[in-house]
């Protein structure tokens, strides 16, 4: 019983977290720049934090995750940090010539306010930034926000830094895939590809976080969106971000420097999330759902129908990101689950708003906290009052399941204890299918291990 402390009475709580259902702005940005081709994310703070956000996201994607640091100490803790980052633009440029860095700050850059366009600035004066070469950056404190907007502050660094309108409009739609896994974006790609959609991703992970073992290590693997591209999106017909914090404010900022209209979509996790995904791209590009499309949703539908009586009633307690967490709870909904206890760390009165709006027609009312105190103490504390049969939610949710005995799928970020994730998606109808799959087995090994001798069923 790790958690054994953990009171079934539940005291109203101001100042304190414990156990908090979300995790540092930076780790969003560094994940984000990873999907830039040739790029080296580079952290202005302390090695500290830099670690930290390297060794998550490489735990969590089982890949080495290559950042850089302004190795901040008391010196720079009083002075500010240019000299350290002026420095390290020029030994990275020097060393580990990549195509870009992409600067994020920390809590302790922003507090002592360093101005990271005006240190970018003298480094381009002083000759470190080599010709055809860039740095851009995004301002990621976490005493605000989470990885989420980390996420979202970076991937529209990159419109701030790039777009532009060239040779007038073209026939191709900037896809912004939200902060999902590297599968996930493949899959988006591949609807786009069936659709007959041309597309540019931007931020690109696949192919990065998921690459195949070569015997070969590649300081910038092959994928990612390239500078290039990243420039033509100005030129787009038009834009479709997947997830409000993460793709919406690159998405608006994108429209007002370049004209580039943009449909904000729930990322498509579940069948009606995949729907409205699948018919924006019919609406915006003028095409027709091809039958493998069709397909993969009828069989989608076939499996929550065949296993129906196994879902149907099933109570979730979750923890996950605002941008999954909504279709998320919307596919359970959909699928006759009740998923009744909900937090989400990432403050937001809208994602507030939206998941009271979905779960407002089940038997009775769920347990949603948003943004402070939103942790996964309280979480395991409705679960004593109110006991579910599942959960749904990163690693850290393990405490949980283990003490309680509730059977769990991992989902969302991180997950540092099972693979799968960065090669398999959960978005899309195939990507459906395997959620499905998931909660299926999490359901019946449960039901096969605790049935009495006398129920315990060969078919199921
Ligand atoms: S919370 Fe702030 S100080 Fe701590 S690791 Fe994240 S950025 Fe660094």
């Amino acid at each position: 019983m790790l958690l054994r402390h953990t009171p079934k009475e539940i005291k109203e709580r101001t100042a304190i977290t414990i156990n908090p259902a979300k995790t540092c702005q930076p780790i969003g940005a560094m994940y984000a720049s990873l999907g830039i081709h040739g790029c080296l994310p580079h952290s202005h703070g302390s090695q500290g934090c830099c670690a930290y956000h390297r060794s998550t996201l490489t735990r969590h994607y089982k890949e080495p995750v290559m950042a850089a640091t302004s190795s901040f100490t008391e010196g720079a803790s009083v002075f500010g940090g240019q000299a350290n980052l002026v420095q390290a633009i020029n030994n990275i440029f020097t060393v580990y010539n990549p195509d870009i860095i992409a600067v994020h700050t920390t809590c302790l850059s922003e507090t002592i306010g360093d101005d990271i366009p005006q240190i970018v600035a003298k480094a381009m004066t002083d000759g470190k930034i080599p010709d055809g070469k860039y740095v851009i950056h995004a301002n990621t404190p976490s005493y605000a926000g989470s990885h989420v907007t980390g996420f979202g502050s970076m991937v529209k660094a990159m419109v701030d830094y790039f777009s532009e309108n060239t040779a007038g409009k073209r026939e191709v739609y900037n896809l912004i895939p939200g902060y999902v896994e590297p599968s996930d974006m493949e899959e988006v790609k591949r609807l786009a590809n069936e659709m007959k959609i041309d597309s540019i991703m931007f931020p690109d992970t696949s192919g990065i976080l998921n690459g195949p073992q070569t015997g070969r290590f590649e300081m910038f693997p092959e994928g990612g969106v390239s500078i290039n591209d990243l420039k033509l999106t100005g030129d787009s017909a038009a834009t479709i971000a997947l997830g409000k914090l993460s793709s919406e404010p690159a998405a608006r900022a994108l429209d007002t420097k370049c004209k580039v209209p943009y449909k904000l979509l729930d990322i498509p996790i579940g069948f009606l999330a995949t729907d409205r995904l699948i018919m924006a791209m019919q609406d915006l590009a003028g095409t027709t759902v091809p039958y493998s499309i069709e397909l993969e949703r009828g069989r989608m539908m076939d499996m929550i129908t065949d296993m129906q009586q196994y879902l149907h009633g099933k109570r979730v307690a979750l923890s996950a990101d605002p941008d999954q967490l909504i279709p998320l709870v919307e596919f359970l909904i959909s699928i006759g689950m009740d998923p009744v206890h909900i937090v989400t760390g990432t403050p937001g009165k809208k994602t507030e708003k939206r998941l009271r709006e979905l779960t407002s027609g089940m038997k009775s009312e769920a347990n949603i906290k948003v943004g402070a105190n939103a942790d996964l103490f309280l979480l395991h504390q409705w679960i004593k009052n109110d006991p579910v049969d599942l959960l749904i939610g990163n690693t850290y949710l393990k405490y949980i399941a283990r003490d309680e005995d509730i059977s769990m799928v991992r989902f969302g970020f991180p997950i540092l204890d099972r693979v799968g994730h960065s090669y398999f998606p959960t978005v899309g109808y195939r990507g459906g299918m395997r959620l499905i799959e998931m909660i299926l087995n999490a359901l019946l090994d449960a039901k096969d291990r605790k049935s009495p001798d006398e129920s315990f069923e060969l078919v199921m």
